[in-house]
C-alpha cells in the first residue's frame, strides 16, 4: 500500500505506475486546463486531486496503449496483472468502481466444482481444483479451506436432491441421486483434487454419526458426505490486491475506475469519464472485453454486435443468526436443488451466508434479490435445519448479481456450463483485434487470465516473461500460516497499535498490514465513534490509496461493514466526514454522497436506514438497520 504525499501547490497522491510526482502534477494541470467543461472548476491551489482523478487523467493524457481492457471485475483485473507482469503497455478501465459487477455478487466460494464432473467437464474441474489449491497458498490472507458437508436424503423424492448428477443426468429430467452414486462421485473428485495428499479425502457418514456431528440437521437424512473446498473472505479486497500487483509492475500498466467504453471508430475506443462526463478516444492494438454479463452490451456499444452471453441472476442473503451459525458447525452445508440450483448455507465472519438462485435475467432490469427468492431460501433452510427458526428480521444484507454465462438457449440455468471461452474478432474500424471473454468464475481467475494473456501476447507477437503460477498475491506474500508464525508477526507489529489490532489488520489486509500500521503511526489516530473496528486514519488511507471516488466504494467494497449489517446513518456521516477533505467534496457533494448510498443500500441491499435522522458527526451509536419486509 503506498503512502500519500502532498505536492506544494496541489494535493497529489502517489499513484503507482503513473510517472513522477512532478509529471503527475503537470499532467493534472493540463487535464484541468483542457476540461473547463468538466466539474473541476476551483482554482488550482484548492483543487483536491484524488488518486482516482489522477489515474483517470493519466489515461486521458496518453490515450493509447497496446492493450485496452474494458471491465475491471476479477477477470479483467487478473488479465491486467498478467499482461503488466509481461511488460505489456496495458490499460484497464471500468465504468463503475473496481469489482462492482458480478465479482461483487459471488457465493464467496473458491471451489473445485464437484458437480461439473457429471457434465463431463473434466477440464474445468481439473483447472478449478488446481486453482483452488493454489489460491489457498498464494492468497492465504483471503482464501481459506472450507469443510463442506452435503446432507443426503436419498430415499426421499422430496424437493432436495443430492448434489451430484453423475452418470444418470438427462437434460431437464430429475433423477434421484443415491448415496452410492455420490460416493462414486466424491471418489472421483478426490482423485482430482487432493493436491498430492494435502487435501483430506472425503468422508461418508451414516445418519447417527452425522447427527452427532451436526445435531440441528434434518433427522430424516440418511447420510452426510464431507469434503474440502475453500471460501473467499473478502473478494473485493482480494481483487484490489491483484490490481495493485499489476500497477506495481511499472508505469506501462495504468488503470482507472469510473471510465466507460461507449463507442469506437477509426481513432479508437471512445471512453467517457462517468464522473466528469468528459469523452476521449483511446487507441489500442488489442481491445479485451471483460465486461462480464455486459459483454454483449459493450460489444454493441463498440459497433461489434454479439450474442455470446446468457447470464443468470443469483441472489444471496446474509443473516445475523447465532443459532444458525452454530448449527453449521463452521462448515458449508451444500446441496443441489432438483433443478440443478446450488444451495449453500455457510458461516462467514460471524454471519451466515445463504444462497443462491439461478434465474434468467434481462440485463436492462435492476439486479436485486426479490422477496420470492428470500422465501425460497427460508424454505430450504427450514428443510435442512427444521428446528432453527429463521425470518426476515435476521437478514442484515441482501445482494444479487448476474453470472456471465454463455448463451444457453433452452438449457436450464442450473445445467449451463461454467467453463469459459475467448472470442476473437478483427476490430474492423481500425487495425487490431477485440477479444471477448465469455464466462469465467472467481475460482479460475488466475488460469483464465493466463489464457487470455497468452492470446493477447500471440496477437502482439510478444513472449511470456513471467508465469503467475504460484506467484503470491498482494498481502498473501509471506503471510503467516501457522499459529506460531501468526504470533511472531503480531508481536513484531503490535508495538505501535497493540497486538490485538495488529492481528485484526493482518486478517483484513494480509501482510500489507505492515504498511497500514506504519501509516497509522505517523499521526494521532482514533477509532471511529460509530465503528471501533476501524480508525479514522485507516479510512483516510483507503481514500488516499485505493482509488475511492464515492462513499459507496468504501461502504460496499473497501470495507465489509455493510455486508455484515453494521451500517448506520451516524457511521455513514462519520465516513463521509473523513472522506470529504481527501476527495474534495463540498458540503452539497457530501450530502448527495450520503443520499446516494442510503438509496443504494435500500434499493439493492434492502437495508433501510432511518431517513429523517440527521447525519450525526459524533455521538452515540445509531440503532441497527432494519430491513424492508415489503
Ligand atoms: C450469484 C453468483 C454467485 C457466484 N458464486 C461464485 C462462487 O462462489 N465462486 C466462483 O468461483 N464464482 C462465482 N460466481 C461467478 C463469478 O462471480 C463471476 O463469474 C466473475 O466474478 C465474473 O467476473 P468478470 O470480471 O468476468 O465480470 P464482472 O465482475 O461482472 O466485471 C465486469 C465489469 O465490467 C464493467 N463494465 C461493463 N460495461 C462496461 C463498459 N462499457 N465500460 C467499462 N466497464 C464496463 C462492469 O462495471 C463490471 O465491473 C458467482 C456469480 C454470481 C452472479
Amino acid at each position: 500500500m503506498c503512502h500519500p504525499r502532498q505536492a506544494e501547490d496541489t494535493k497529489t497522491f502517489t499513484v503507482k505506475g503513473i510517472g513522477t510526482e512532478k509529471e503527475k502534477a503537470m499532467t493534472m494541470r493540463s487535464h484541468i486546463a483542457r476540461s473547463q467543461k468538466t466539474s473541476i472548476q476551483a482554482p488550482l491551489s484548492t483543487v483536491p486531486l484524488s488518486q482516482s482523478a489522477l489515474a483517470q487523467a493519466a489515461v486521458r493524457d496518453r490515450p493509447n496503449a497496446r492493450v485496452l481492457i474494458i471491465g475491471a471485475g476479477i477477470n479483467g483485473i487478473a488479465t491486467f496483472r498478467d499482461l503488466a507482469l509481461q511488460g505489456v503497455d496495458v490499460t484497464i478501465v471500468d465504468r463503475g468502481d473496481y469489482v462492482s459487477g458480478a465479482s461483487a455478487a459471488s457465493s464467496h466460494m473458491i471451489h473445485g466444482g464437484v458437480r461439473y464432473l457429471e457434465n463431463g467437464e473434466f477440464r474445468l474441474v481439473q483447472e478449478s481444483v488446481e486453482e483452488r489449491n493454489s489460491l489457498i497458498k498464494i492468497a492465504p490472507h483471503y482464501v481459506k479451506p472450507l469443510k463442506t458437508t452435503v446432507p443426503i436424503f436419498s430415499t426421499f423424492s422430496g424437493i432436495v436432491a443430492a448434489p451430484l448428477r453423475f452418470l444418470t443426468h438427462r437434460q431437464g429430467v430429475h433423477t434421484e441421486r443415491g448415496a452410492l452414486l455420490i460416493k462414486v462421485g466424491l471418489m472421483l473428485y478426490d482423485s482430482f483434487s487432493r493436491d498430492g495428499g494435502t487435501v483430506p479425502r472425503h468422508e461418508f457418514r451414516g445418519r447417527k454419526e452425522s447427527l452427532r456431528q451436526l445435531p440441528e440437521l434434518n433427522d430424516h437424512l440418511k447420510y452426510t458426505a464431507t469434503y474440502f473446498d475453500a471460501s473467499m473472505h473478502d473478494p473485493e479486497r482480494l481483487a484490489l490486491d491483484v490490481l495493485r500487483d499489476g500497477l506495481d509492475a511499472g508505469p506501462h500498466a495504468r488503470s482507472a475506475n469510473y471510465i466507460e467504453a461507449v463507442g469506437m471508430d477509426a481513432e479508437g475506443v471512445h471512453l467517457r469519464n462517468t464522473v466528469t462526463g468528459e469523452t476521449f478516444a483511446f487507441a489500442a492494438d488489442v481491445v479485451v472485453n471483460t465486461s462480464g454479463p455486459w459483454t454483449d452490451v459493450t460489444n454493441d456499444a463498440l459497433g461489434q454486435r454479439s450474442s455470446f452471453m446468457g447470464g443468470t441472476k443469483g441472489s444471496h442473503i446474509v443473516l445475523d443468526h447465532p443459532g444458525l451459525l452454530a448449527a453449521t458447525g463452521g462448515r458449508e452445508i451444500f446441496f443441489e436443488h432438483e433443478d440443478g440450483r446450488i444451495v449453500l448455507i455457510y458461516p462467514l465472519d460471524g454471519r451466515v451466508l445463504v444462497g443462491t438462485t439461478d434465474l434468467e435475467h434481462d440485463m436492462s432490469q435492476p439486479i436485486r434479490c426479490t422477496e420470492e427468492e428470500v422465501d425460497y431460501f427460508f424454505e430450504l433452510v427450514a428443510y435442512v435445519f427444521p428446528r432453527v427458526a429463521v425470518d426476515r428480521s435476521h437478514i442484515v444484507f441482501r445482494f444479487a448479481g448476474v453470472r456471465p454465462l454463455p448463451n444457453h438457449d433452452d438449457e436450464q440455468p442450473g445445467f449451463v456450463s461454467r467453463d469459459y471461452r475467448i472470442e476473437s474478432r478483427p476490430i474492423g474500424a481500425r487495425p487490431g483485434f477485440i477479444l471477448s471473454l465469455v464466462g469465467g468464475k472467481w475460482t479460475t481467475f488466475r488460469a483464465l487470465a493466463e489464457h487470455l494473456s497468452n492470446d493477447v501476447l500471440a496477437l502482439l507477437g510478444a513472449q511470456r516473461r513471467v508465469s503467475t503460477v504460484g506467484l503470491a498475491i498482494g498481502g498473501g506474500r509471506n503471510f503467516p500460516t501457522t499459529d506460531a508464525e501468526h504470533q511472531v508477526w503480531v508481536v513484531a507489529h503490535g508495538e505501535e497499535v497493540g497486538q490485538k489490532r495488529a492481528g485484526q489488520l493482518l486478517a483484513r489486509y494480509g501482510t500489507r498490514a505492515s504498511d497500514v500500521i506504519e501509516f497509522l503511526g505517523e499521526e494521532p489516530d482514533a477509532p471511529l465513534s460509530n465503528n471501533a473496528a476501524y480508525t479514522r486514519r485507516e479510512i483516510e488511507l483507503l481514500a488516499q490509496t485505493e482509488f475511492v471516488v464515492h462513499l459507496s466504494d468504501v461502504v460496499l467494497r473497501r470495507t465489509s461493514i455493510a455486508f455484515k449489517g453494521g451500517m448506520t446513518m451516524a457511521l455513514l456521516g462519520e465516513l463521509a466526514d473523513v472522506l470529504a477533505p481527501i476527495l474534495g467534496w463540498s458540503a452539497s457533494d457530501r450530502a448527495s454522497e450520503v443520499d446516494s448510498i442510503v438509496a443504494t443500500l435500500r434499493d439493492d441491499h434492502s437495508v433501510v436506514l432511518p431517513k429523517a435522522q440527521p447525519v450525526i458527526r459524533k455521538g452515540p451509536i445509531a440503532p441497527t438497520p432494519s430491513l424492508s419486509a415489503a
